[in-house]
C-alpha cells in the first residue's frame, strides 16, 4: 500500500531528518520505500534516502509491504507533514552538536618571531601558542589489491567484510559511550557511525564481493561511488558528506588488511599534530589532552577540525596547503594560533621566545584564579559586569569555570550555521532557556542573526553583493525575513521566563530598524499569549557598531534598554577598513583617536539616558583600555571567558588606586 504527501520537514530530508525518518521506518518490519519522481529507495536507508535529495514542498510517496504496513505509512507520513510531532526532542541533540565558537585568547601579545626561522602562513583557526615535538601524522592511501575471488571464496569473503563493519561500529560505539566526548564530538562521531551501518555502504560492497571483487578493493569501489554521488548533488552540505564516506571506507578497509590507524595514540605529551587532513573522528577520539597544537593543510576555522580544537583550548592552525608537506620532517614546530603562523624547527631565539610566551600565559592563567569569584565594582562602588561572549552551549561551562557575571553576547549565528536546515522556534527555545538558567540571576544577552553574504547559511538566499559587509545582513536581512526573524523572537519571549533574558540587534543603522522589531516581538507575544504558550517580555538592546548608531545615540538611548558597543565592527566602519585585509590592518586600530571618540559619543549618550552601556567587541578584554572604557562610563564588559579573571583583576586595581 502507498500514500503520497507533500513533505513539510524544513529544507527537506537532508541528513538528521533523514536518520530520524530511518529511524521510524527501521522501527517497522514492513519493507518502505520512499518514492519522488518515480525513484523509489529504502526508507531504511539514511544515504540513499538523502541522495533522493527531497525538498521541502515536494510531493512524495510512502510505499510499504507487510504486516505492519498501515502503521508504518500512517507514521512516515506523519513525519514527513509535521516534523516536530511525537520524535525525539530535536533541542537536545541540535543543542550538543553546535559549535564552539569563539576560542579562548592566548594570554600573551601577538610577538613577531624572531629572525632567521621558516614561518608558514595558515588560517588561524583556534587562539593559543605552543611549541612542541612535531608529530607527523601522513597515513598512506590504501590501495586495493585488486584480487579476483574464486567461487569458494565469495562467502568467506563477505563475512570478513561483515566483521569488518561490526568491529568499526563497535569502536565508534565504544567512542561513543566515553564520558570524555563532548557533545560537539559526540555528533560528529555519530553522523559517522550512521554511515557505517548504514545498508548503502553495505549493500554496495557486498554486491561488488558477490561479482569476485577483493573485500578491500569492493569497500573503497563502493565508497567512492557514494562518495562521488554525495559530490554530484548541488548542496555544500551533502558534498561535504563525501569526506565522511571516504574515513568510514578508510576504517573499514583498515580492519580488513588487520592494520591500524598510523595510530595518534602514540602522540606524546605537548606534541605538535602536523597533516595533511585529519578525520574529524580520529581527531576526537585521539588523546586531546595530550595534544599542544594542530597544523594540516586542509581545513578553515569553521572545519570539523577547527570546532573540535577550539572547543579544547587547543591552538590550530590550518589551511597551509602544500606548505605543510615542508613539516613531514620537521623536529619541532612552533605555532601561533592567534596569527595563523607556524614555524618550523625554530631556532634557538624562537624557541626561546615562544617558550617564554607559552610560560608567561601559564603563569598568568594560575595566578589569574584568585579573580574568579571577585564581583569588580568601581571605587564608587558601581559593580561592572564582566561576562561572557559565547556561542554555543559547550561554552557554559569554560565561561562559568572563568567566572563571567553572565552572557554578554551570545552570537546565534552558529546554530544557524552548524546545521542545513534553519534551527526551529523550539530547538531555539531549549537553547536559549539552557543558558538563561545556567547564568541566572545574571542576564544573558542573546544577539539576534547577525549574519550575511559573507558566510551563507542555508534556508536563506543571499543575492550576490559587492560589499557583503555593506550589504543584507544582521537587523536589515531579519526584518526582511520575519518567518526567520519571528521564530527567533518567539524562542527568545518563551526562553525568558526561565532567568534574565535580554535581546539585543546588530547592525543598528536607524531607529526605525528598533521600532520595527519592537512591533514584531509585540506580535510574537500576542500569538503566544493566544496560543497559551508560557513566555515573559524581554529587555531589548542594540549593539553600537555603525557609525549611524553612534550618530543618533541619544536619540536611540530614548528607544532601547542598554548600548552594547561592538568595537570589532565599529573599528571598521568608522576607519572604513575592512576587519579581514590584512594590507589594512593597522587602519583597523580600536585604539585610533576617531574609534575612542565614537566609544565615548556613544558612553555619554548612554550614560544621559540613564541606560546600561556595555561593549562585547574584543577590545573590552583589554587590560590597556578597560579602565578607559570604565571612566567612560561604562559597566559591563563581555569577553572571552580566558580573558575574564585578568579584566576583574584590572578593574579590582583600577579602585584600589582611588
Ligand atoms: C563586534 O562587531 O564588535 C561584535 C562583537 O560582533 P561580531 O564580532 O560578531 O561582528
Ligand atoms: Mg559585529
Amino acid at each position: 500500500m502507498e500514500r503520497s504527501t507533500i513533505v513539510r520537514v524544513h529544507e527537506g530530508l537532508h541528513a538528521r531528518p533523514a536518520t530520524r525518518f530511518v529511524k521510524l521506518a527501521k522501527g517497522f518490519e514492513s519493507d518502505v520505500e520512499l518514492v519522488k519522481d518515480g525513484k523509489a529507495v529504502s526508507a531504511k536507508s539514511s544515504v540513499k534516502l538523502m541522495l533522493l535529495a527531497v525538498k521541502e514542498n515536494q510531493e512524495v510517496t510512502v510505499r510499504a509491504n507487510g504486516a505492519d504496513a498501515i502503521e508504518a505509512i500512517e507514521a512516515l507520513i506523519g513525519y514527513l507533514e509535521n516534523p516536530h510531532a511525537g520524535l525525539d526532542s530535536e533541542a537536545g541533540e541540535a543543542a550538543s552538536d553546535a559549535p564552539a565558537a569563539v576560542a579562548p585568547q592566548g594570554a600573551s601579545p601577538i610577538a613577531v618571531p624572531a629572525e632567521g626561522t621558516a614561518k608558514l602562513q595558515g588560517v588561524a583557526a583556534s587562539e593559543g601558542v605552543a611549541i612542541g615535538p612535531a608529530f607527523a601524522h601522513f597515513p598512506a592511501e590504501i590501495e586495493g589489491p585488486g584480487r579476483r575471488l574464486q567461487a569458494d571464496e565469495i562467502d568467506g569473503e563477505l563475512e570478513r567484510f561483515r566483521g569488518a563493519v561490526a568491529s568499526v561500529q563497535a569502536r565508534m560505539d565504544r567512542t561513543l559511550a566515553e564520558d570524555s566526548l563532548s557533545g560537539g564530538d559526540r555528533g560528529i562521531v555519530a553522523a559517522l557511525r550512521d554511515i557505517a551501518a548504514d545498508d548503502s555502504l553495505t549493500a554496495g560492497v557486498e554486491k561488488f564481493i558477490r561479482d569476485g571483487d577483493d573485500a578491500v578493493s569492493a569497500v573503497i569501489g563502493a565508497a567512492s561511488s557514494i562518495a562521488a554521488d554525495f559530490s554530484a548533488v548541488d548542496d555544500h552540505y551533502l558534498n561535504a558528506r563525501a569526506d565522511d564516506v571516504h574515513a568510514v571506507g578508510r576504517q573499514i578497509c583498515l580492519v580488513l588488511l588487520g592494520q591500524d590507524e598510523v595510530s595518534l595514540e602514540t602522540i606524546p605529551q605537548g606534541a605538535i599534530l602536523i597533516a595533511d587532513d585529519i578525520g574529524a573522528w580520529d581527531l576526537a577520539r585521539a588523546p586531546l589532552k595530550r595534544i599542544g597544537g594542530v597544523v594540516c593543510g586542509h581545513g578553515g576555522a569553521t572545519s570539523h577540525i577547527a570546532i573540535i580544537a577550539r572547543s579544547h583550548g587547543i591552538p590550530a592552525v590550518l589551511g597551509l596547503g602544500d606548505k605543510v608537506n615542508a613539516l613531514r620532517n620537521a623536529k619541532v614546530v612552533a605555532i601561533d594560533g592567534n596569527a595563523g603562523h607556524v614555524i618550523v624547527d625554530p631556532n634557538e631565539a624562537a624557541r626561546a621566545e615562544f617558550a617564554t610566551r607559552v610560560e608567561a600565559a601559564a603563569q598568568e592563567r594560575a595566578g589569574l584564579k584568585v579573580f574568579k569569584h571577585l564581583t569588580p565594582s568601581r571605587a564608587d562602588g558601581t559593580v561592572i559586569e564582566v561576562a561572557a561572549n559565547i556561542g554555543s552551549l559547550e561554552e557554559i561551562e569554560a565561561a562559568q569555570e572563568a567566572g563571567a557575571m553572565g552572557v554578554g553576547l551570545f552570537r546565534t549565528e552558529l546554530l544557524f550555521m552548524r546545521h542545513m536546515h534553519l534551527p526551529s522556534e523550539e530547538m531555539q527555545a531549549e537553547t536559549y532557556s539552557a543558558l538563561a538558567k545556567a547564568f541566572a540571576p545574571h542576564s544573558v544577552i542573546v544577539r539576534t542573526l547577525d549574519i550575511g553574504g559573507d558566510k551563507p547559511i542555508a534556508g536563506i538566499e543571499f543575492p550576490d553583493e559587492e560589499n557583503p559587509f555593506l550589504g543584507w545582513r544582521g537587523i536589515r536581512m531579519c526584518l526582511d525575513r520575519p518567518d526567520i526573524f519571528k521564530k527567533q523572537l518567539r524562542a527568545l519571549l518563551r526562553a525568558a521566563i526561565h532567568g534574565n533574558i535580554k535581546v539585543m540587534l546588530p547592525m543598528v543603522a536607524e531607529i526605525g530598524e528598533v521600532t520595527r522589531t519592537r512591533a514584531l516581538v509585540a506580535e510574537c507575544a500576542a500569538e503566544l499569549k493566544a496560543e497559551g504558550v508560557p513566555h515573559a517580555a524581554f529587555d531589548l538592546g542594540v549593539m553600537i557598531e555603525t557609525p549611524a548608531a553612534v550618530l543618533i545615540a541619544p536619540a536611540l538611548a530614548k528607544e532601547v534598554a542598554f548600548f552594547s558597543i561592538g568595537t570589532n565592527d565599529l573599528t571598521q566602519y568608522i576607519m572604513a577598513a575592512d576587519r579581514l585585509n590584512p594590507t589594512v590592518a593597522k587602519l583597523n586600530d580600536v585604539t585610533n583617536p576617531a574609534v575612542m571618540a565614537a566609544i565615548e559619543l556613544t558612553a555619554r549618550a548612554g550614560v544621559a539616558a540613564g541606560i546600561m552601556v556595555g561593549m562585547c567587541g574584543e577590545a573590552a578584554g583589554r587590560p590597556d583600555l578597560i579602565p578607559i572604557f570604565i571612566k567612560m562610563g561604562l559597566t559591563e564588559l563581555s569577553m572571552s571567558p580566558a580573558s575574564i579573571q585578568r579584566a576583574k583583576k584590572t578593574i579590582a586595581a583600577m579602585a584600589a588606586e582611588k
